[in-house]
Protein backbone atom coordinates (compact mmCIF):
# COMPACT_ATOMS: atom_id res chain seq x y z
CA UNK A 1 0.00 0.00 0.00
CA UNK A 2 1.30 3.39 -1.08
CA UNK A 3 2.08 6.13 1.84
CA UNK A 4 -0.45 8.59 2.07
CA UNK A 5 0.83 12.03 0.41
CA UNK A 6 -1.72 14.40 1.10
CA UNK A 7 -4.39 14.20 3.96
CA UNK A 8 -7.28 16.65 4.65
CA UNK A 9 -8.95 16.20 8.14
CA UNK A 10 -12.09 17.57 8.34
CA UNK A 11 -11.31 20.97 6.83
CA UNK A 12 -14.06 23.65 7.79
CA UNK A 13 -13.87 27.16 5.51
CA UNK A 14 -15.86 29.83 5.55
CA UNK A 15 -15.37 33.37 3.87
CA UNK A 16 -17.27 35.77 5.98
CA UNK A 17 -20.90 34.25 6.79
CA UNK A 18 -20.71 31.49 3.59
CA UNK A 19 -18.47 28.36 4.39
CA UNK A 20 -16.95 27.11 1.44
CA UNK A 21 -15.78 23.72 2.80
CA UNK A 22 -17.37 21.24 5.48
CA UNK A 23 -15.79 18.53 6.88
CA UNK A 24 -14.18 17.86 4.25
CA UNK A 25 -11.25 14.75 4.67
CA UNK A 26 -9.79 12.96 2.16
CA UNK A 27 -6.37 10.72 1.56
CA UNK A 28 -4.24 11.36 -1.60
CA UNK A 29 -2.20 8.21 -2.04
CA UNK A 30 1.81 8.95 -3.13
CA UNK A 31 1.50 8.64 -7.18
CA UNK A 32 -1.62 8.86 -7.50
CA UNK A 33 -3.99 11.35 -9.99
CA UNK A 34 -7.32 12.21 -7.82
CA UNK A 35 -9.30 14.39 -9.60
CA UNK A 36 -11.87 17.31 -7.19
CA UNK A 37 -14.93 17.28 -9.70
CA UNK A 38 -17.87 19.76 -8.93
CA UNK A 39 -19.84 22.91 -10.06
CA UNK A 40 -18.24 26.05 -10.36
CA UNK A 41 -18.09 27.40 -6.89
CA UNK A 42 -18.61 24.41 -5.09
CA UNK A 43 -14.77 24.84 -3.41
CA UNK A 44 -12.39 22.51 -5.38
CA UNK A 45 -9.92 25.61 -5.77
CA UNK A 46 -10.41 26.34 -2.38
CA UNK A 47 -9.43 22.97 -1.46
CA UNK A 48 -6.22 23.46 -3.66
CA UNK A 49 -5.78 26.91 -1.77
CA UNK A 50 -5.07 25.46 1.17
CA UNK A 51 -2.92 22.40 0.38
CA UNK A 52 -0.91 25.14 -0.84
CA UNK A 53 -0.86 27.23 2.41
CA UNK A 54 -2.55 30.35 0.09
CA UNK A 55 -5.72 30.06 3.06
CA UNK A 56 -5.91 28.56 6.27
CA UNK A 57 -8.47 26.36 7.38
CA UNK A 58 -10.48 27.41 10.90
CA UNK A 59 -10.49 23.89 11.71
CA UNK A 60 -9.29 20.62 10.25
CA UNK A 61 -5.83 19.42 9.59
CA UNK A 62 -3.15 19.02 6.28
CA UNK A 63 -0.65 16.50 6.71
CA UNK A 64 2.00 16.84 3.32
CA UNK A 65 3.70 13.14 3.48
CA UNK A 66 2.75 12.92 7.17
CA UNK A 67 3.63 16.14 8.13
CA UNK A 68 1.42 18.80 9.66
CA UNK A 69 2.07 21.80 7.58
CA UNK A 70 -0.17 24.63 9.34
CA UNK A 71 2.98 26.28 10.65
CA UNK A 72 4.73 25.90 6.90
CA UNK A 73 4.85 29.10 4.24
CA UNK A 74 3.10 28.20 0.40
CA UNK A 75 7.28 28.42 -0.57
CA UNK A 76 8.51 26.04 1.82
CA UNK A 77 5.53 23.32 0.90
CA UNK A 78 7.48 21.84 -1.84
CA UNK A 79 4.41 21.73 -4.04
CA UNK A 80 3.96 22.48 -7.92
CA UNK A 81 1.10 24.83 -8.62
CA UNK A 82 -0.94 25.45 -12.29
CA UNK A 83 -3.85 27.63 -11.35
CA UNK A 84 -5.98 29.34 -14.39
CA UNK A 85 -4.43 32.81 -12.79
CA UNK A 86 -0.79 31.48 -12.19
CA UNK A 87 0.39 33.60 -14.78
CA UNK A 88 3.91 33.41 -16.92
CA UNK A 89 5.68 36.58 -17.40
CA UNK A 90 4.70 37.34 -20.87
CA UNK A 91 8.01 39.41 -21.53
CA UNK A 92 10.31 36.80 -21.22
CA UNK A 93 11.30 33.81 -22.84
CA UNK A 94 10.61 30.31 -22.33
CA UNK A 95 13.77 29.59 -20.88
CA UNK A 96 13.65 32.40 -18.29
CA UNK A 97 10.19 31.30 -17.01
CA UNK A 98 10.75 28.04 -16.33
CA UNK A 99 14.11 29.30 -14.87
CA UNK A 100 12.67 31.68 -12.42
CA UNK A 101 11.87 29.65 -9.60
CA UNK A 102 15.27 28.21 -9.64
CA UNK A 103 17.09 31.35 -10.02
CA UNK A 104 15.09 32.43 -6.48
CA UNK A 105 16.30 28.98 -4.94
CA UNK A 106 19.94 30.24 -5.96
CA UNK A 107 20.50 26.93 -8.03
CA UNK A 108 23.80 26.85 -9.57
CA UNK A 109 23.49 27.62 -13.58
CA UNK A 110 24.82 24.33 -14.56
CA UNK A 111 21.98 22.48 -12.88
CA UNK A 112 19.24 25.31 -14.15
CA UNK A 113 20.92 24.64 -17.52
CA UNK A 114 20.61 20.47 -16.98
CA UNK A 115 17.03 20.86 -15.33
CA UNK A 116 15.51 23.31 -18.05
CA UNK A 117 16.84 21.06 -21.14
CA UNK A 118 15.54 17.92 -19.24
CA UNK A 119 11.60 19.61 -18.65
CA UNK A 120 11.89 20.99 -22.21
CA UNK A 121 11.94 17.98 -23.76
CA UNK A 122 9.66 16.47 -21.13
CA UNK A 123 7.12 19.11 -22.40
CA UNK A 124 7.77 18.93 -25.97
CA UNK A 125 9.40 22.51 -26.51
CA UNK A 126 13.16 22.14 -26.99
CA UNK A 127 13.28 23.88 -30.21
CA UNK A 128 11.19 26.99 -28.51
CA UNK A 129 13.16 27.45 -25.21
CA UNK A 130 13.94 31.06 -26.68
CA UNK A 131 10.73 32.44 -27.74
CA UNK A 132 8.74 34.50 -25.73
CA UNK A 133 5.35 33.35 -23.67
CA UNK A 134 3.38 36.28 -25.97
CA UNK A 135 5.06 34.35 -29.30
CA UNK A 136 3.10 30.81 -28.04
CA UNK A 137 -0.28 29.40 -28.54
CA UNK A 138 -2.55 28.73 -25.65
CA UNK A 139 -1.73 24.98 -25.20
CA UNK A 140 2.48 25.82 -25.18
CA UNK A 141 1.71 28.42 -22.68
CA UNK A 142 -0.11 26.09 -20.63
CA UNK A 143 3.07 23.45 -21.19
CA UNK A 144 5.52 26.32 -20.22
CA UNK A 145 3.41 26.43 -16.98
CA UNK A 146 3.50 22.75 -16.55
CA UNK A 147 7.49 22.73 -16.67
CA UNK A 148 8.09 25.75 -14.73
CA UNK A 149 5.92 23.88 -12.00
CA UNK A 150 8.07 20.91 -11.69
CA UNK A 151 11.21 22.80 -12.23
CA UNK A 152 11.87 22.16 -8.02
CA UNK A 153 11.06 18.66 -8.31
CA UNK A 154 8.04 19.07 -6.27
CA UNK A 155 6.56 15.84 -4.39
CA UNK A 156 2.94 17.18 -5.16
CA UNK A 157 1.64 18.85 -8.15
CA UNK A 158 -1.53 20.96 -7.76
CA UNK A 159 -3.72 21.84 -11.61
CA UNK A 160 -6.28 23.90 -11.21
CA UNK A 161 -8.30 24.03 -14.50
CA UNK A 162 -4.84 24.10 -16.72
CA UNK A 163 -7.01 23.41 -19.75
CA UNK A 164 -9.96 25.03 -19.59
CA UNK A 165 -9.20 28.02 -21.83
CA UNK A 166 -8.05 25.80 -24.74
CA UNK A 167 -9.90 24.40 -27.51
CA UNK A 168 -11.17 20.66 -27.56
CA UNK A 169 -8.75 18.79 -29.18
CA UNK A 170 -5.28 20.56 -27.61
CA UNK A 171 -7.11 20.17 -24.52
CA UNK A 172 -7.43 16.22 -25.08
CA UNK A 173 -4.11 16.09 -26.26
CA UNK A 174 -2.89 17.81 -23.35
CA UNK A 175 -4.29 15.60 -20.88
CA UNK A 176 -2.88 12.67 -22.46
CA UNK A 177 0.69 14.53 -21.90
CA UNK A 178 0.45 15.78 -18.20
CA UNK A 179 -0.82 12.13 -17.62
CA UNK A 180 1.77 10.98 -19.42
CA UNK A 181 4.24 13.06 -17.12
CA UNK A 182 2.73 12.32 -14.14
CA UNK A 183 2.99 8.42 -14.64
CA UNK A 184 6.70 9.22 -15.97
CA UNK A 185 7.70 11.27 -12.83
CA UNK A 186 5.07 9.36 -10.33
CA UNK A 187 4.37 12.80 -9.27
CA UNK A 188 1.19 12.51 -6.63
CA UNK A 189 -1.32 15.10 -8.30
CA UNK A 190 -4.79 16.95 -7.18
CA UNK A 191 -6.82 18.19 -10.67
CA UNK A 192 -9.33 20.57 -10.44
CA UNK A 193 -12.10 20.43 -13.26
CA UNK A 194 -15.72 20.84 -13.69
CA UNK A 195 -15.20 18.98 -16.72
CA UNK A 196 -16.77 15.64 -16.43
CA UNK A 197 -15.40 13.95 -19.19
CA UNK A 198 -12.07 15.14 -19.05
CA UNK A 199 -11.92 14.15 -14.95
CA UNK A 200 -13.38 10.51 -15.66
CA UNK A 201 -10.96 10.00 -18.19
CA UNK A 202 -7.48 10.94 -16.61
CA UNK A 203 -7.91 10.35 -13.12
CA UNK A 204 -7.23 7.44 -10.73
CA UNK A 205 -10.06 8.53 -8.12
CA UNK A 206 -12.50 11.16 -8.44
CA UNK A 207 -14.04 13.46 -5.79
CA UNK A 208 -17.72 14.62 -6.46
CA UNK A 209 -18.26 18.02 -4.68
CA UNK A 210 -21.23 19.61 -3.95
CA UNK A 211 -21.28 23.31 -1.65
CA UNK A 212 -18.39 22.14 -0.11
CA UNK A 213 -18.77 18.62 0.61
CA UNK A 214 -17.76 15.44 -0.45
CA UNK A 215 -21.17 13.65 -2.49
CA UNK A 216 -18.50 10.47 -3.74
CA UNK A 217 -15.56 9.19 -3.68
CA UNK A 218 -14.44 6.99 -6.31
CA UNK A 219 -12.56 5.24 -9.25
CA UNK A 220 -14.11 6.59 -12.85
CA UNK A 221 -16.20 3.88 -13.49
CA UNK A 222 -17.63 3.55 -9.80
CA UNK A 223 -18.30 7.22 -10.39
CA UNK A 224 -19.66 6.92 -13.83
CA UNK A 225 -21.67 3.77 -13.05
CA UNK A 226 -22.55 3.74 -9.52
CA UNK A 227 -23.38 6.58 -8.65
CA UNK A 228 -24.03 7.40 -4.70
CA UNK A 229 -26.63 10.78 -5.04
CA UNK A 230 -29.08 11.89 -7.47
CA UNK A 231 -26.69 14.64 -7.37
CA UNK A 232 -23.61 12.20 -8.63
CA UNK A 233 -25.90 10.68 -11.43
CA UNK A 234 -26.91 13.89 -12.67
CA UNK A 235 -23.56 15.80 -12.46
CA UNK A 236 -21.58 12.61 -14.50
CA UNK A 237 -24.80 12.40 -17.03
CA UNK A 238 -25.39 8.93 -16.31
CA UNK A 239 -29.20 8.90 -15.00
CA UNK A 240 -31.00 6.09 -15.65
P1 LIG B 1 -14.62 26.33 -7.38
O1 LIG B 1 -13.15 26.18 -7.52
O2 LIG B 1 -15.31 25.02 -7.15
O3 LIG B 1 -15.25 27.11 -8.49
P2 LIG B 1 -13.95 28.10 -5.18
O4 LIG B 1 -13.20 27.30 -4.20
O5 LIG B 1 -13.17 29.00 -6.09
O6 LIG B 1 -14.91 27.15 -6.03
O7 LIG B 1 -14.99 29.02 -4.42
C1 LIG B 1 -15.96 28.52 -3.53
C2 LIG B 1 -16.80 29.66 -3.00
O8 LIG B 1 -16.00 30.50 -2.19
C3 LIG B 1 -17.37 30.55 -4.09
O9 LIG B 1 -18.67 30.95 -3.70
C4 LIG B 1 -16.42 31.73 -4.10
O10 LIG B 1 -17.09 32.90 -4.55
C5 LIG B 1 -16.03 31.84 -2.65
N1 LIG B 1 -14.68 32.39 -2.45
C6 LIG B 1 -13.52 31.85 -2.88
N2 LIG B 1 -12.47 32.57 -2.50
C7 LIG B 1 -12.96 33.63 -1.81
C8 LIG B 1 -12.37 34.76 -1.15
N3 LIG B 1 -11.05 34.95 -1.11
N4 LIG B 1 -13.21 35.63 -0.53
C9 LIG B 1 -14.54 35.44 -0.54
N5 LIG B 1 -15.17 34.41 -1.14
C10 LIG B 1 -14.39 33.51 -1.77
Amino acid sequence: MAEIAVSLQNINKSFGSLQVLRNFTLDVREGEFVSLLGPSGCGKTTVLRIIAGFEQPEEGTVLINGKDVSKIPPEKRNIGLVFQNYALFPNMNVWRNIAFPMIIARKPRSEIERKIKQLLSMVKLEEKGHRYIWQLSGGERQRVALARALAREPKVLLLDEPLSALDAKIREELRLEIRRIQRELGITTIYVSHDQEEVLAISDRVVVMQNGVIQQVGSPSEIYFMPKTRFVANFVGNIN
